[in-house]
This record gives structure tokens, sequence and C-alpha cells, in this order.
């Protein structure tokens, strides 16, 4: 009986989905929104069209919710009371009904390490992560280190991972700049230039920033504001506003990006996290849709927010940057929010595998 009622329930929400869904696109046909004309989801066009469309969904979505709490109620009688039957087949159809996981991306500093400090059991929690069928990826916003450096430094701390999983800001920007063939002048720490190995940098049309604390005197900065009046693109490798070191927080790159397009009155061409782009480049040859993947990380707003714009799931995690109350600073909050990193691998291996 309590099954029955569950089928007639589930009918019914995909009925009203189906029905919300096929008015939501007559009406934007005829307003001359619909798919015809080309309008993307959220993030595509960040203009009046897309707020009005997301608003749209979110008064479909509250539509929905007494359904879901029918459903829920339905599904606590039928767990209390079923038969064993009932419940074996209630089993069947909720993990069907899960979103598949195939790729977690994972952020390094401040989620798996602080400088040369592990974060306690993230190596353990790898390994556990790795065990599972799930691609794992390392993704970083890092401007100061070269990918072999990186490695080195995480092999040091005795984690298991090859230099071909990690990808980093500096990647997309190198890969923007063979795209672009432009000739950067770079401001990104020395250690970091090897990754460039190959770009031509004579006579520089472009300005590539990352944080590079050797570099931010007046004499580059300025050269950098000269060059973009004269029309050289504006590249930012992140916008982070700052980052965990081991004496405390410390200035990103972002205040002085910002800083640049202040006074150049211009907007820079960000290519690192939260960029959309950088999540799907880092997905690219997983396999795997946004959909089918996790994000964890330590920046709520770069990471988590990043990535969940992209289409992931996101989890934050309380270790690095983070700080009281990040998660939340971002709408939709995360997915979830914990410990560490461990808790994190935990919660995946439990819930979404
Ligand atoms: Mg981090």
């Amino acid at each position: 009986m309590a099954f029955t009622l569950y089928s007639l329930i589930q009918t019914a929400i995909l009925c009203t989905n189906a029905i919300a869904v096929l008015h939501e696109e007559r009406f934007l046909s005829k307003v001359g929104w619909g798919v015809d004309q080309g309008v993307g989801g959220f993030g595509d066009d960040p203009g009046i069209k897309a707020q009005i469309l997301n608003l749209i969904r979110s008064v479909r979505t509250v539509m929905r919710v007494p359904l879901i709490l029918v459903n829920s109620a339905c599904i606590v009688l039928l767990l209390l009371f079923g038969s064993r039957r009932e419940v074996l087949l209630l089993k069947v159809f909720s993990m069907a009904g899960r979103r598949a996981l195939k790729a977690v991306l994972i952020d390094l500093s401040g989620t798996l390490h602080i400088e040369d400090t592990a974060v306690p059991g993230a190596q353990e929690a790898l390994n556990r992560l790795r065990q599972a069928s799930v691609a794992v990826k390392f993704v970083t916003n890092t401007t100061k280190e070269s990918k072999r450096t990186l490695l080195e430094r995480l092999q040091r701390l005795n984690f298991d991972l090859k230099e071909k999983e990690i990808f980093t800001s500096l990647s997309a920007a190198r890969s923007l700049l063979e795209q672009k063939q432009h000739r950067p002048l770079l401001l990104v720490e020395d250690g970091a230039l090897e990754d460039f190995t190959g770009i031509d940098t004579t006579e520089p049309n472009a300005v590539v920033i990352g944080l590079a604390p050797d570099h931010f005197n007046y004499q580059t900065l300025n050269k950098a504001f000269r060059m973009i009046l004269d029309g050289a693109p504006l590249i930012a490798i992140h916008k982070a506003r700052y980052y965990k070191r081991k004496d405390g927080l410390a200035l990103g790159p972002g205040p002085f990006v910002t800083g640049l397009e202040y006074a150049t009155d211009c907007k820079a061409v960000v290519v690192g996290k939260p960029e959309r782009t950088f999540f799907t480049q880092a997905l690219s040859d997983l396999g795997c849709s946004p959909g089918e993947a996790i994000m964890i990380g330590d920046d709520a707003r770069d990471d988590v927010g990043g990535a969940q714009n992209a289409g992931m799931l996101g989890i934050l995690v309380k270790t690095g940057k983070y700080r009281e109350g990040d998660e939340n600073k971002i709408n939709p909050p995360p997915h979830l929010t914990c410990d560490s990193f461990p808790d994190a691998v935990e919660y995946i291996l439990k819930n979404l595998l």
C-alpha cells in the first residue's frame, strides 16, 4: 500500500515537472527567449535575461516543495511500515536516482597541505579515494610554483600523485597565450617561469599577472599600467584576495590585479578558479561532465562557488584559508562543509559512490 502511494507521488512529481517545463519553454518562446533564440543557462548570459530565467526556475522549484514534502513523508511511512520487499524496492529506486560520481577535483594548498605541512590524515584519505572507482585530479590556483615544484613538494609529504594529474592556473594561462599568440610580460614568481618555457616574451603585447611579491614594485607595475593603456590585454592567473601562509594570511594577486583594472579602467581576463572554463578544462581529459564531478577546497568562492557555478558539487573544508562563516558567502551554499579533507573523502565514499 505504502509503496503504491510512493509510486503515485513519484509519478505526480514527474508529471508536474513535465508540465512546468513545457509551460516555461512556451512562455520563453512567446517573449522571444526560447532555446531557438540562443539563451543559455546561468553564467552564459550574466545580464537581465539570465536573472529573469533563474527567477522563473526558482518559482518552479518552490512550486515543487509541497509534493516533495508529501513524498518524503511517504518514504518515512514506507520505511516504518513497509514489507521487506517494498523497502528493498525503495532502496533500488533511490540508488538509481543518485548522481553517478565519476571524478573528484581536489585543491592543493590549504586542503591537502599548508606550505610544507600535510593536513593530518590527508595522505591516507587520498589513498582510500584512489581505491574507489573514481577519477582524481588536483586543481590549483598556484602562481608561484611550477607544476614540477608542486609535485616534488607533495611527494616529499608522501602524497601519491603524478604530474599529469595536476592542472594549474599557470597551465590555463599558457593555453590562452598559445591560442591568442600573445607575447606576455610575465609578472609571476621566477619559480613559475618554467611552465612558460617556449613562449615568446620579446616585445611583449600582453600582461600576465599572478602572485609575484618580488615583482610587485612601482617600476614593474607602472610598466604594466602603460602597456595596458596602449591596448595590451590584462590576463590574471587568478584574483584571490588572500591566501594562507605559515605565518598567517597574506595578500594574493587579486588586490594588484584590481589596482591595474582601476588605474586603466579595463577588465582583466581571469583564467584560474573560479572561472567556469578552468573547471571544464580540468575535467576535459577525464571523460565526464561537470554534473558527474565534485570539488573539494578551502576557498568558498574560488573552489566551491566556482565549481558549483560550473555545474559540479562542492565541498568546503575548514582548513587552510577557511574562516568562520565562509560557507555563508556563496549562494547556493556548499553541498557540504566539513572539518577537513579526510572528512570530505569519508562523506564521498559513504554517500556518493
Ligand atoms: Mg586552497
